[in-house]
């Protein structure tokens, strides 16, 4: 008796260890699960080589930085990104990574695709276009962390604002320092 329970307690201490292990090798980001039933294609093995980045908020009345009213909005217009980042630097995922989701419109890549969506993870930061919402020091610090995580599982080509790849009818991401988030990401991934 006294060994059965012993040998039962052995092995669930085991599970443990591999659960824990499978979960810190798995990514170390914290990620809120906040997926949508809309704004996404369910799909198979796609090509995953662009990350482009956006931002968002609620402009539907209430709160402009609420992430739950800034989903509400994307339904109304059956779009979504693969993840929002809210002011505090929370990371949701609305829809999975496999999956293409409605965030790139129609817009073109610098070697000519034009399907963004199919080959692209969206990201967006929850600011508005007043200068004084320019992303937060932990809004950057997430999407710094988020795309290093991606670059580190897909090979990607292209990191992109949603500006560069349809200019003339997209402005955004807003108020955001670009040119040192990309030297932050260069700097990384070079360690
Ligand atoms: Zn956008």
């Amino acid at each position: 008796m006294l060994w059965k329970t012993h040998n039962k307690l052995l092995f669930v201490s085991l599970l443990f260890v591999i659960n824990s292990s499978f979960t810190w090798s798995q990514s170390e980001l914290k990620i809120i699960d906040k997926r949508v039933n809309f704004g996404f294609r369910p799909t198979q093995n796609r090509n995953i080589d662009v990350v482009i980045i956006h931002s968002v908020y609620n402009a539907s009345g209430g709160d402009k930085y609420n992430v739950d009213l800034v989903i509400n909005q994307f339904s109304h217009y059956g779009v979504s990104s693969h993840y929002v980042i809210g002011r505090s630097g929370a990371i949701y995922q609305l829809v999975k990574e496999k999956d293409v989701a409605f965030q790139a419109g129609k817009s073109s890549l610098p070697d000519g695709r034009t399907n963004v969506n199919s080959c692209s993870i969206g990201i967006e930061l929850i600011t508005t276009k007043d200068s004084l919402d320019a992303p937060t020091k932990l809004q950057i610090k997430s999407l710094t962390a988020l795309v290093k995580d991606i670059q580190s599982r897909y090979k990607i080509k292209y990191v992109l604002r949603h500006s560069d790849i349809a200019p003339g009818r997209k402005t955004d991401p807003w108020n955001m320092n670009w040119e040192d988030f990309l030297k932050t990401i260069e700097d990384k991934k070079s360690e």
